[in-house]
């Protein structure tokens, strides 16, 4: 059913703090005459969401990406929705990152929680450094406006908050009633008019991942028609997939923030021998290939790698259909 076996490979990676519901990273490596691709949509994406994170993997894999105008690309350290004191080890052990994202609202915890996240990762960073929240759309706008001004103080002052608020409009309510600046994530990346955002004046940054929303130029060109300043986010690939989004954040004219792009840390076990981490708070732009040993060692079982393989199939006929229409 799928091209050559070499070309294709099917991996699963343990992370190492349960991230977005997940304890483990999976996906598919494939191969084109550009090099190696990584296609590893969420499973909570149908195969009709899944399409454009086809189109990325195909950039990659056939054409590559466009020029990078840096060398190198500041990123923070994302904090997931841990403790106070093993939110301080993350923030003190990140390779020096000036920036923290720090996950907020996680389902089942007290408020209270989170400020004391936020506390101790003010504490880490010290006074000069940034931290945005990311809240996922866990709120309504009242419940945001309260707990905005709650985490702000906590933070010692906020770069910014991540979609509070689920959609466009929520936002642009929102956005009326609080002073911390807001980000557009979901409401760009699972949306059918992705460019409500700045019609609506929704938000003041907006973050762009490449799987998503379809390649490094179909980011760029988003970018563009979007004039907004804009953070380079993962979809929590391994080195192989974050490769685009540097690649991304290495060929956008500007890029005034600190991009989400380190969250190879978050994986226990890489596709590549020389991960995509940060030094002194930077990664320096370039595309690490996977190495075989660890390809292998990250092979998943043929369960997982048949479900793989019939999601694949699905997507690719998807994308071909479109194509054509
Ligand atoms: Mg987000």
């Amino acid at each position: 059913m799928l091209p050559g076996a070499d070309d294709v490979r099917v991996w699963s990676v343990p992370l190492r703090t349960r991230f977005r519901g997940l304890v483990r990273r999976d996906g598919v490596l494939l191969r084109g005459d550009s090099g190696w691709a990584e296609f590893s949509p969420f499973w909570d994406y149908d195969d009709a969401a899944a399409v454009r994170w086809w189109r990325a993997a195909r950039e990659a894999a056939d054409e590559g990406w466009p020029d990078p105008l840096r060398t190198h690309v500041p990123v923070n350290v994302t904090v997931p929705a841990v403790g106070a004191e093993q939110a301080h080890r993350i923030v003190t052990g990140s390779r020096g990152c000036r920036t923290a994202k720090v996950k907020v609202a996680e389902p089942g915890q007290d408020p209270r929680e989170d400020e004391a996240r936020l506390e101790a990762v003010r504490d880490a960073l010290g006074p000069d450094g940034a931290i945005r929240v990311d809240a996922n759309t866990a709120w309504d706008v009242d419940t945001a406006v309260r707990r905005l001004a709650a985490l702000d103080r906590a933070a010692g002052g906020l770069e910014y908050a991540e979609q509070p608020v689920p959609g466009v409009e929520d936002l642009a309510a929102l956005r009326r009633r609080t002073h911390v600046p807001l980000a557009a994530d979901e409401a760009v990346r699972r949306s059918d008019d992705p460019l409500a955002v700045a019609r609506r004046h929704a938000a003041d940054v907006v973050v762009l991942k490449v799987q998503p929303l379809g390649g490094v130029r179909a980011c760029l060109r988003l970018a563009e028609q979007l004039d907004l300043p804009v953070v380079v986010s993962s979809a929590l690939e391994s080195s192989v997939g974050l490769a685009a989004g540097l690649a991304l954040a290495a060929a956008l004219p500007e890029l005034p923030y600190a991009c989400g792009l380190a969250t190879a840390q978050l994986l226990a076990a890489d596709l590549v021998d020389d991960p995509l981490l940060p030094v002194d708070g930077v990664i320096a732009v370039r595309r690490p290939e996977p190495a075989e040993h660890l390809v292998a060692a990250a092979a998943a079982d043929p369960g997982l790698a048949a479900r793989w393989e019939g999601r694949v199939t699905a997507v690719r006929a998807r994308a071909r259909g479109r194509a054509q229409a």
